[in-house]
Parts: structure tokens; sequence; C-alpha cells
């Protein structure tokens, strides 16, 4: 059994019409599962306070924060990553993304309960948010408050982010932690926001050796991505076998997305979901909590998302979508939706330097091992 997780007030972390971030994509999944004719029944998070953010960001940026989405102005906005185009100042914002930090943390709840091994929250992922300071379109870091959660009950947890972009606020909070382990796979931050995500960024002090990074080349197909993920699990989670795993499923890593350069298709997502889950059952007590993340062409992203609910609750897929889904939406995007779930015949196939790099990468993960596990053993 599955839990999923879902609040309609996920739908008010809008960040304006012209945002990629956009609330639509989750409209869009469970617009698409309500269309399938599924009604999930979900578990309801409760909010949570200002106060209990303070584990992991500063209580001056929680207040700066929580002034901008009740609308007031203040001088420190700029001190704190807010008020740029990537993260302007909406009403609302600020609650919004508390009620999805509820739904985060209700996830770690219920793995810690027992009551699911398997958990989907319906939005959240915000891996960009530093204890003080608003970034990549992320205010409240959803996933460490969860992560810390559990590592306040004693659980050791492993973090995998699989959004193109560096999971660098997770990362960040926890580099000093021995029970936290973070995986990041990104495309190059040569090449992409946020700049970080280098091999050599493996953790400091009782975290060394635990954070690891795998920057991939520009263009990356599914066949490397994969082949790499699986032998980067295999090694990490089989050394550390924490309690839980907690992945932020970001979509952005798909050939059509706008903001980023790899190549994965939905069917690459499909492999990786089930390899996660795998990987989850083999090395981290069957616990695994996935998020949403970032994913801007939002008609890729709705079919990847939606991928992942069907292969967590076991169900099968219909290789058809549904006719009523794809003309309301595709009048409100205004953009052709392909009608299968999976991509028709993907044909980037013959992208050029494929095998360059294809060694690039493999070669990345042997020296990013070489860096680590000296520590492990
Ligand atoms: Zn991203």
């Amino acid at each position: 059994m599955c839990g999923i997780i879902y609040h309609p007030k996920y739908l008010e972390y809008d960040l304006g019409d012209q945002h990629p971030f956009s609330p639509v994509r989750i409209e869009m999944v469970m617009d698409l599962l309500h269309e399938f004719g599924i009604e999930p029944e979900v578990e309801t998070p409760e909010v949570v306070t200002p106060q209990q953010l303070e584990v992991i960001h500063e209580p001056e940026y929680i207040e700066v924060v929580e002034k901008a989405g009740r609308g007031e102005t203040d001088t420190r906005f700029e001190k704190y990553g807010l008020g740029t185009a990537d993260n302007p100042v909406k009403k609302g914002m600020a609650e919004a993304a508390r009620y999805i930090c509820g739904g985060t943390l209700l996830g770690a709840r219920l793995l810690l309960e027992n009551k699911y091994k398997k958990v989907l929250q319906m939005g959240g992922g915000f891996h960009h948010a530093q204890r003080n300071l608003a970034s990549g379109f992320c205010l409240y870091n959803d996933l460490a408050l969860a992560i810390k959660h559990m590592t306040e009950n004693g659980w050791h947890v492993a973090y995998l982010d699989i959004d193109v972009h560096h999971g660098d606020g997770v990362q960040n909070i926890f580099y000093e932690d021995d029970k936290v382990m973070t995986l990041s796979l990104h495309e190059s931050g040569e090449y992409l926001f946020p700049g970080t995500g280098w091999i050599y960024e493996s953790g400091k002090g009782m975290g060394k050796s635990l954070k690891l990074n795998l920057p991939f080349e520009p263009f990356t197909e599914g066949e490397s991505y994969i082949g790499i993920l699986d032998e980067l699990l295999e090694s990490a989670l089989g050394y550390y076998r924490p309690d839980a795993l907690i992945v932020q499923a970001g979509a952005d890593a798909h050939f059509s997305d706008p903001l980023a350069d790899l190549l994965l298709t939905t069917q690459d997502y499909e492999r990786i979901f089930k390899a996660v889950i795998q990987k989850a059952d083999a090395y981290a007590n069957g616990r695994v909590l996935f998020t949403f993340g970032g994913g801007y062409s939002f008609e890729a992203t709705a079919r990847i998302w939606s991928l992942l609910f069907f292969i967590l609750v076991n169900s099968n897929i219909e290789e058809k979508l549904p006719e009523t889904w794809l003309k309301k939406w595709e009048e409100r995007l205004g953009v052709k939706i392909k009608e299968t779930f999976h991509d028709p015949n993907p044909s980037y196939k013959q992208i050029p330097r494929k095998s360059e790099i294809e060694n690039h990468n493999k070669d990345m993960l042997r020296r990013l091992l070489d860096i680590v596990m000296p520590d492990w053993f």
C-alpha cells in the first residue's frame, strides 16, 4: 500500500502566471487521475507553524518570509533572496509553502509510524531553500524538515535527488551530519543553476564522504543516466543501509524541459522509478517517500508524475490519455499534448558525441567513488 499526501492549499503556492514553478503541474496530475476514474484516498496534512520551521531555518529568515507572504514590505527582502525573478513576493506564498512542508513532514511521520512503506507527496521538493535564503523558486525546505524529523527519531536517512538541478539546500543543511546521506544527480553546474554539485563537495566533519554528487554532461541520455544511477545506489545504499529513503523526483531531466539539457524520456523515468523502489526494498527496509520538484515542460511533467503514481500504487498504465483531459489542458496551456502516456518514438537518439558523453559520465562516477569510498570501509 502506498500513502498519498495532498492538500488543495498546495495550489496556492503560485509565484505568478509567467513563473515556471506553476501549481498547474499538480493540478494536471490530480485532474488526470480524476479523468481515469481514480479518486485516491489522500492523507491530509496540517499546516506547519513558523516556529516548527526553526529546526531548519533561522528565525529572522522565517519572520521576513512570513511578512512577504502577508503582503507587507521589509528592507531585508533582498538579503534573504526575496523579490527576485526566481523568488518574487506573492501574497499567500508563505502559508502555502507551510502546507506543503506539512505534507512532506506527514510523509516522514507515516513512515515512522509504519503506516505505509511507500508514500507519495503530491507536491513539494523545495531542495534549493537554504537555512537563511530563498533560492530557485523555493522558500522553505520541506525535504530537510522531513529528514530532520526522521533523524530526531533515531533514523539514518538517505536523500536522493533526481531533479536536473543540484540539490544544494538539502546538502548544505546536512553537510556535517552523519545521520544523513545525500545523493544528487544533476546536469553539471558548469551549465546550470545553481552552479554547484561537484564531486568534491562530499561532506565535512561527521558528514565527510556522505554527500555525493554526480554532475552529468549536457545531452546525457537515459542509458548512461540509468547505468550510473544503478551503480551509485548499489554502492552508496549498500554501504549506508538507511532506515528510509527520501526522493526528490523533479521531472526536469526530461528531454523537452525548457530549462535544462538532459535527455530522459518517460520510458527512462519509468525505469528510474522502478529501480529506486527496488533499491529501497533492498537497502532501506522498503521505506521510500517521494516528493515532486522541478519540471517545466508542463505536459511532460504531468505524465511523469502520474507515471510515478501508477507505479507506486501498482496499477496498470493505460497508454491512451483521456480525451477530455487532453482537450481541457491543450486549451488552458495553449500547447499540443502527447496523446499517450509515454513519449512516442523519441527522436533525439542520433545525438552527436554520444560515446564521449557516456565516457565522461562514467569517469565522473569513478572519480566520485574514489573520493568517498576510502572513508566507508
Ligand atoms: Zn530542477
